[in-house]
């Protein structure tokens, strides 16, 4: 696999300032994360050659996000760093910034509240929903990075979604709870939050790996704006088994509308590059067996 050093990371929780605890040379060609890719795109694909259904969609979301957390448990083995990572449950600084989430993920929240949720609950959620939405319109990421508004999803300090929260909100972490706090309580000012790299990388590479399936299976391989895609989610129990003929139903959400910022081309250019070595690597891979 050609190294790609220096390649930033699919578009996750923008404004996270992330010290380089190794150099990003060696974990760009870490066997973990190609093998962490490798293994998202294989597994999201032979879910999407099924014919599509509710239970395939939240199917995805679930093995992706197992797959997430067997994978950050791999590295943390491999770099017996575990025991120094800061995150617990009710630590929320990181539930400050947009979250870019695939499809599945979107699909498999709305459908995790539509079981979970009493009514007002969704009520609740609806109104926070409807007010980050609204407090968010027509903000630059410069700018939502600087206000730092609190995830929707977060209430008396807890993530409600937690079981399906996306593979951006697993990846994130720190080996720090004072530079998250400090950089929760100056945005903006280039507080440095150190954390494990290679980390960073496999979970990048994981939500890749499922964004190359999508793509590959034709349906909406973009990230989207997790509270707007949620929105629409919400508003449509068909949506989990109907999105993949519907190419057109999160256009709203994804792109340069509702991330913008100079870093989109960008990030479309390496996503084609990407996509063409894990299609690349798949096939040899293919061709092997
Ligand atoms: S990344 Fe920072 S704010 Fe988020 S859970 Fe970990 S220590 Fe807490
Ligand atoms: S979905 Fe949950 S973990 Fe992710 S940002 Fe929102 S509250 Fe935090």
């Amino acid at each position: 696999m050609p190294g790609k050093p220096g390649r930033r990371k699919s578009s996750g929780k923008k404004g996270k300032r992330v010290q380089r605890v190794a150099p990003p040379e060696t974990l760009a060609e870490d066997p973990l994360v190609t093998k962490a890719r490798i293994a998202a795109a294989t597994e999201a694909l032979k879910i999407l050659s099924k014919p599509p259904a509710t239970r395939g969609t939240l199917e995805l979301a679930r093995s992706i996000n197992k797959l997430t957390d067997r994978s950050i448990a791999e590295v943390h083995q491999a770099c017996e760093d575990g025991d120094l990572v800061a995150c617990q449950s009710g630590c929320t600084y990181c539930c400050m910034f947009p979250v870019a989430a695939s499809a599945p993920e979107v699909l498999a929240i709305a459908n995790f509240v539509r079981e979970r949720f009493n009514d007002g609950q969704q009520a609740a959620l609806d109104a926070r929903i409807d007010a980050n939405i609204k407090a968010t319109n027509g903000m630059t990421m410069s700018r939502r990075d600087r206000v730092r508004l609190g995830c929707p999803f977060l209430d008396a300090g807890k993530c409600t979604v937690y079981e399906v929260r996306p593979v951006a909100c697993r990846g994130c972490s720190s080996y720090s709870v004072e530079d998250c706090k400090d950089d929760y309580e100056e945005p903006g000012t280039g507080v440095e939050i150190q954390t494990n790299n290679l980390r960073e990388f496999v979970y990048g590479a994981i939500r890749e790996g499922l964004a190359v399936a999508c793509k590959s299976a034709s349906v909406e391989h973009r990230p989207l704006e997790l509270v707007r895609g949620y929105k629409i989610a919400s508003k449509d129990s068909t949506l989990a088994e109907t999105w993949r003929s519907r190419p057109e139903v999160f256009e709203s959400v994804t792109g340069e509308r509702v991330f913008p910022g100079p870093w989109s081309d960008e990030l479309n250019q390496e996503f084609e590059e990407v996509y063409r070595m894990t299609i690349g690597d798949l096939e040899t891979g293919k061709q092997k067996t």
